[in-house]
């Protein structure tokens, strides 16, 4: 493999560090570069992927789920059934072996919701790399149950307290930390954004999600109209995308947060909504921005979509018009978990419910021959207290209570 990295996307990309930060980054693209040209090292990686993530990961047709909603069949791509419940382990197992192979022997990430960290915690203690997750202090306090995780795989988790105290203050943390210690250290960043090469590199270890789907869409001949997925930083979405973007077809449609209304906060809309060319972690791209340039608060129901930037590929594919964006309302997304659970099994992580919600209005529309792809980019357990607190408050709150006075006794 030659050139596989690319700095920007149209507009959009780049590397905008601070100059300490060039060797490392220099370093980490050289590097990256030999690994995949190394037979080894892929080799490595694939069977890492299969007996510890658990991959291939199965596509579904969802049978009940297309009868009820009368047009298009319904496919799932089972992400959630990954080791630690999500695509994220996909990009983890990618880069930690790559830092092994560097001779790194700690490894540094940023979390919001918690995801990524406990992706990254679990293969740091499998492969024996020193772990340290920097989460914001409010994040800390939502996301109680990954806090747990993480420190049971033996990660170090250090409260960022300053700015919102959430992902984006991580972030920031984080390179702070890598700017003094990449020497040994590795900063494993968990989406399709950043500066450059991450972008294009969590991508290729993502797109093993795209290349499974299309090798099954050429097995059993489907006429695919659509895939699905939600978009956050856009890692998921990017790698189920990605085997498809040179070809005209399927549409490719990536659902954003749209929470609560389309007021300031209220969302996490960029490509949908109002998002602005500006330069944030490291990386031009759109971002959601007040007059000022400063980077506006967000909400989404699923903590994993509330960012306020979107990744440089894709959001050079949404201006080219080959990705679609359309907004799911939290109140969607909730319906949507709750329409797979009882018509297919399966508890949808609230992330890709929003891609399930808009695969749902989009199936209805489409004739019974066609087929769309939903990317169910994780499970829903760790959504167990949001969705409960939602869906069921009186019983919920009441088990609460009675473990809290059961614990005092
Ligand atoms: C983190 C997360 C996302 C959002 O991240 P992307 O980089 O946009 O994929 C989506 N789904 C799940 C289950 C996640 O954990």
């Amino acid at each position: 493999m030659d050139k596989i990295y690319n700095d920007f996307f149209g507009d959009f990309g780049g590397r905008y560090v601070a100059e300490v930060l060039r060797p490392a980054l220099d370093e980490l693209q050289d590097e990256w570069v030999d690994a995949m040209n190394s037979k080894d090292f892929r080799s490595e990686l694939d069977l890492m992927l299969t007996r510890f993530a658990g991959r291939p990961t199965p596509l579904m047709y969802a049978e009940n789920a297309t009868r009820v909603l009368g047009g298009a069949k319904v496919f799932i791509k089972l992400e959630g059934l990954s080791n630690t419940g999500a695509h994220k382990i996909n990009n983890v197992l990618g880069q930690a072996l790559l830092a092994k192979r560097m001779g790194k022997r700690r490894i540094i990430a940023e979390t919001g919701a918690g995801q990524h960290g406990v992706a990254t915690a679990s293969v740091c203690a499998k492969l024996g790399l020193e772990c340290t997750v920097y989460m914001g202090e409010v994040d800390i306090k939502r996301q109680r149950p990954n806090v747990f995780w993480m420190e049971l795989y033996g990660a170090k988790v250090v409260p960022v307290s300053g700015g919102q105290a959430t992902l984006k203050d991580a972030v920031n943390e984080a390179l702070r930390d890598w700017a003094g210690s990449f020497k040994d250290t590795h900063y494993l960043l968990g989406s399709a954004l950043g500066p450059s090469p991450y972008p294009d590199m969590v991508r290729e270890f993502q797109s093993v999600i795209g290349k499974e789907v299309q090798r099954e869409i050429e097995q059993q001949k489907l006429d695919v109209e659509a895939l699905v997925a939600c978009v956050g930083g856009g890692s998921n979405a990017i790698g189920f995308f990605h085997p498809f973007i040179d070809t005209e077809n399927p549409r490719l449609i990536g659902a954003e947060a749209g929470g609560k209304g389309k007021g300031v906060g209220e969302h996490a809309s960029r490509m949908s909504g109002e998002g602005k060319l500006g330069i944030v972690h490291g990386y031009k791209s759109l971002f959601l921005l007040d007059e000022d340039g400063q980077v506006q608060p967000t909400h989404s129901i699923s903590a994993g979509l509330d960012y306020p930037g979107i990744g440089p590929q894709l959001a050079n594919l949404g201006i080219k018009g080959r990705v679609e964006f359309t907004r799911v309302m939290d109140s969607e997304a909730l319906e949507a978990v709750q329409f797979f659970a009882k018509h297919e099994g399966l508890v949808f992580a609230l992330e890709p419910a929003h891609a399930g919600a808009a695969a749902m209005k989009l199936a209805g529309e489409l004739p019974q021959d066609k087929s769309i792809i939903v990317n169910m980019s994780g499970r829903g357990e760790k959504d167990l207290f949001i969705l409960a607190r939602s869906l069921d408050r009186q019983k919920w709150y009441s088990f609460l209570r009675s473990e809290v006075k059961g614990n005092e006794k």
